[in-house]
């Protein structure tokens, strides 16, 4: 359904190698997508060249922002549909990826759609501020990848209890990308982070992807993450 050269090339624009096995897997997820599209709303990208761009080709800008060490503990906060986690384990079926949402019916779908690819994911059918408490998540993650889930300081109080010291957060950011770390600033600092880097990539279709990665580099205070009516309320 997708043009595999297509995907091939805006990868390799990434410095992402695909195999032909890689590629059928993703033409595989993207049948699958459109598909069960029909019985639940998971996406309003449908048409094949934009599911290659917009979906694959950004998700696999977090494999390209940073090195990830071979079984590294991946979490993908607020997957949704599976993005950009189904991507990044495509491409490095090594690592332990755990798929979080708080909604059930997308978790059910993107870990079905695994498990027919022959990829092992895990799901958390949770809040993550309330993950972030469990001791069985908390810093227990190497990488917190996460797109277009929360204003940045609102994510940073969701991913950072989740990160081991040393682990980093991977957000995926637009336009306004610096804007947001500026206003994140006491954020970071408050919960233990630190600014690592900051990634730019532009897509095939023109628009602009930025990856802020934010290192956690002591612990978080444990009163936080705090309720999700606390965060939303006052975001720090
Ligand atoms: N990352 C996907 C989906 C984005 S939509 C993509 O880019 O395509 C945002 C998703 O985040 C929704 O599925 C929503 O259920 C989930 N979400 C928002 N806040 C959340 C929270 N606090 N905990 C867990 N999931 C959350």
């Amino acid at each position: 359904m997708i043009d595999k050269y297509q995907l091939q090339t805006e990868a390799a624009a990434l410095g992402v190698e695909l195999s032909d096995a890689q590629l059928e897997q993703f033409d595989r997820l993207a049948q699958a997508l459109v598909t069960q599209n029909q019985v639940m709303n998971l996406t309003a990208i449908t048409e094949p060249a934009e599911i290659v761009t917009k979906h694959f080709a950004d998700s696999l800008t977090v494999a390209a922002a940073l090195p990830l060490p071979t079984g590294a503990a991946v979490l993908d906060l607020g997957t949704g549909a599976g993005f950009p986690g189904l991507p990044l384990l495509i491409l490095r079926p090594d690592l332990q990826m755990t798929l979080l949402d708080s909604t059930a019916k997308k978790l059910t779908y993107a870990a079905a759609t695994a498990e027919a690819l022959g990829l092992t994911v895990q799901t958390l059918h949770q809040r993550a501020e309330v993950a972030g408490r469990d001791p069985a998540y908390r810093a227990d993650f190497d990488l917190v990848c996460s797109r277009a889930v929360a204003a940045l300081p609102v994510l940073c109080e969701y991913a950072l209890p989740l990160l081991r010291i040393g682990g980093c957060l991977a957000a995926m950011k637009s336009v306004r990308a610096e804007e947001e770390l500026a206003q994140a600033a006491a954020a970071i600092r408050i919960l233990g982070g630190k600014v690592r880097d900051i990634k730019t990539y532009t897509l095939a279709d023109g628009s602009s992807r930025t990856i802020l990665l934010i290192e956690k580099t002591s612990q978080t205070p444990t009163n936080y993450p705090r309720p999700g009516t606390q965060i939303a309320k006052k975001p720090l």
